[in-house]
């Protein structure tokens, strides 16, 4: 739901998402608020109440619109409604994976001018969501990041080859750094062991790589995914020991049946 139904259809409506809605895996709808508006000039705002610069989107036509969006909600179909707004839940990719996994069907509402009657929210928002902590013109731009991300997470959307990759943040860890031909480039070589055929080795050195672009750029992300490795690696030890002390028992029990 928007001012600017046409931006966020011209984004939309190119490469991965464009084709998966055209494959019929998503079906995004940028619905026009003004054309629930009840006036002639198809006015949607208003000025605050008791005053302020600015105006600020009233919460009838946003509500007309709203009704017809979800008219035809099935009796089963989980629908969501979010409010982009700076002040909403940071979105990550975690966020993006919890809504992409809550809902059948996300209506998005965006804001403008100064942001909207608090009441639309209150009657109609289940969560708000930012992209980020600073303030942009409009909420299209936001609604398009955050489709696009929770999209990608839906069955179809990406290809077999694009699913299996190990994108940032899988883990809590960004990504290793890629390459592909030329092998090299302005005299920068493709690193040897990326050549060498050997997948652990492969796999080993892209792990090392992760963790030390994370440790450097995220330290945040990164004592949390110490933590969670510091604790796989304490439960292996300890299944590791409880095998070990099984055995044992084994052992003493069969030398003892021997000895009887
Ligand atoms: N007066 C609002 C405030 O101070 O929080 C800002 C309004 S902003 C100019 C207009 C609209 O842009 C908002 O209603 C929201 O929909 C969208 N918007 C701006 N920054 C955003 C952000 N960081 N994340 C999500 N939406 C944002």
């Amino acid at each position: 739901m928007t001012l600017f139904p046409d931006l966020v259809r011209s984004v939309l409506s190119e490469s991965i998402i464009g084709r998966a809605q055209e494959a019929g895996h998503i079906e995004i709808n940028a619905y026009n608020i003004r054309d629930w508006s009840d006036n002639k000039h198809r006015h949607v705002d208003d000025t605050p109440c008791g005053g302020g610069m600015g105006m600020l989107m009233a919460a009838p036509p946003i509500y007309r619109c709203y009704e017809a969006v979800v008219a035809d909600k099935g009796a089963e179909e989980r629908v969501k409604t979010v409010y982009m707004s700076p002040r909403g839940t940071t979105l990550t990719e975690g966020v993006a994976k919890r809504i992409a996994s809550e809902c059948d069907r996300l209506v998005i509402l965006c804001g403008h001018y100064e942001g909207v009657d608090q009441r639309i929210i209150d009657e109609i928002v289940d969560e708000e969501i930012s992209i980020g902590d600073y303030v942009l013109t409009g909420g299209e731009i936001p609604a398009c990041i955050l489709v696009d991300c929770v999209s990608r997470l839906r069955p179809g959307v990406l290809s077999e080859a694009e699913c299996h990759e190990v994108e940032s943040f899988e883990n809590d860890l960004l990504e290793y750094p890629q390459y592909t031909r030329p092998i090299e480039f302005m005299g920068r070589k493709v690193p040897e062991v990326l050549l060498s055929g050997n997948h652990k080795k492969i796999a080993e050195w892209r792990l090392e790589k992760a963790e030390e672009i994370t440790r450097e750029r995220r330290p945040d992300l990164y004592e949390k995914y110490a933590e969670r490795k510091a604790a796989a690696e304490a439960e292996k030890e300890a299944k590791k020991k409880r095998r070990q002390m099984y055995a044992e028992m084994a052992r003493k029990k069969k030398a003892e049946s021997n000895e009887v």
